[in-house]
């Protein structure tokens, strides 16, 4: 009789309740350092309004798979709404913008329109030469004039760095890659942004991300406000709070891994660990004027926050009463309370703060060796049964269907 594999997965976000459902036929255990499941897509309840702890998350996937597989945990049409994106730019003297800006051209005052007609008439003539940083592939997308007035300030205010030093590889997918044949015809046509994951989303009718993370947490082991601080090798297995497992999915920050792990040496990827890159996101719970829109993108460089996003208006229940209307409002990495009010009073939308948190780790930021780096640590801890699996351990920008996605690739590989 075949012996059923223990497994210990280290994490309770999206990643480590994904893999664990998919792992079911064996014995699986989640280890999860916080009270409650969901990672970065918790939320709680702040004065009778969702408070998304971190952005705002919404759902939808390219994957079939991930589709087919997401939605046997739910009633679609009862316990979710589904949304097409208004998403608009608020840009400095410029009337408001519906997304993505390059399709609306025609907002602009006449000199700037003018500007940006040449700007594509010359990517059509330069279309050959290739991109070598996120600056580059901007400007030769949607030429200069709409860089300098959109693309260059918003994304300075989320990566905070040069943009030349951003490689292109780890953003792949994620970025919108119009034609300037389409971006004339788009023009022409009032056309909104439809090729990109979130172009249309379903979001749950109460309870924001954590209705879906409280969702998958159902009907698997999971043991919370259990930090795993070792996971040591005994024999051919590892040793977890005493207990013994076959094998360890590792959901949590790969930053850990070199101080957790004992029993097999990985002291030759320390450096490159510790080196990796990344961004923190303070995520400010505020009521808002009523709008219709999803997320209101912020270039403008008089104040640092670079998003609202409009979780009040994803599901009725996520505002207090009917009359109020929440949002969060977002700033790349630390920001105070004094800084947020101050802050808040320059910006448009008419916010009033309700509270807000810092996350340290929420955007991992890769160099052009780093997917080699970790490719080559994966295969030397598959060797001994141990996987790496999400943001964070996998240094990877997934969004929860990509997590997902991920979770279901390696449950086909496994064993
Ligand atoms: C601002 C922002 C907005 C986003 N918006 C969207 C969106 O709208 N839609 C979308 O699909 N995706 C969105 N994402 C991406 C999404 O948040 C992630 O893809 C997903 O949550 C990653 O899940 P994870 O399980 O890999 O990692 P995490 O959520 O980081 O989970 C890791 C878990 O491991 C636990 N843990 C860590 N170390 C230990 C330890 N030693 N012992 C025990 N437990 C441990 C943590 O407490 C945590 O619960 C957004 C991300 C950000 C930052």
């Amino acid at each position: 009789m075949e012996i059923v594999k223990k497994i210990a997965v280290i994490g309770g976000g999206i990643s480590g309740l994904s893999i664990a459902h998919l792992l079911k036929k064996y014995d699986v255990k989640v280890f999860e350092k916080e009270s409650k499941p969901g990672g970065l897509i918790k939320c709680d309840i702040v004065k009778g309004n969702l408070y998304h702890k971190v952005g705002g998350h919404v759902f939808n996937s390219r994957r079939q798979d991930v589709l087919e597989w997401f939605w046997k945990f739910f009633n679609k049409d009862v316990e979710f709404t589904k949304a097409i994106r208004n998403a608009v730019a608020s840009i400095p003297n410029t009337p408001i913008c519906p997304y993505p800006i390059e399709n609306h051209i025609y907002i602009y005052e006449r000199e700037i329109q003018r500007n940006i007609i040449k700007d594509i008439f010359g990517i059509e003539e330069n279309k050959n030469g290739k991109p070598n940083n996120f600056e580059e592939f901007l400007i030769s997308r949607f030429g200069k004039t709409l860089y300098e007035i959109y693309f260059k300030p918003y994304n300075q205010k989320i990566w905070k760095q040069d943009l030349r030093n951003i490689p292109l590889s780890w953003l792949e997918g994620k970025l919108p890659m119009p034609t300037p044949e389409e971006i004339i015809f788009n023009n022409f046509n009032h056309v909104k942004e439809m090729n990109m994951v979130h172009s249309s989303f379903y979001y749950p009718q109460s309870n924001g991300s954590q209705f879906i993370a409280d969702r998958l947490a159902k009907d698997i082991s999971i043991e919370y406000n259990s930090g795993i601080d070792s996971i040591k090798k005994e024999g051919s297995g590892w040793n977890i709070q005493g207990e013994l497992f076959d094998a360890v999915i590792f959901c949590g920050n790969i930053k850990e891994l070199p101080s957790i792990l004992s029993g097999i040496d990985i002291s030759a990827y320390r450096l490159e660990i510790e080196s990796l890159g990344y961004h923190g996101t303070t995520s400010v719970l505020c009521e808002t004027e009523h709008t219709d829109y999803s997320w209101i993108y912020l270039p403008d460089p008089e104040y640092d926050a670079h998003r609202i996003i409009c979780t009040g208006n994803f599901a009725a229940s996520n505002n207090a009463t009917s009359s109020v209307r929440t949002a969060t409002l977002e700033f790349t990495d630390y920001i105070g309370q004094e800084e947020i009010l101050q802050q808040i009073k320059k910006i448009p939308f008419s916010l009033k703060y309700i509270t807000h948190e810092y996350t340290k780790y929420t955007y991992p930021i890769q160099s052009p060796d780093t997917r080699q780096m970790l490719n080559s640590l994966k295969s030397k801890l598959i060797s001994e049964n141990v996987y790496l699996l999400g943001r964070f351990a996998e240094w990877e920008y997934y969004n929860m269907d990509a997590a997902m996605g991920a979770a279901i690739d390696l449950s086909k590989k496994l064993f």
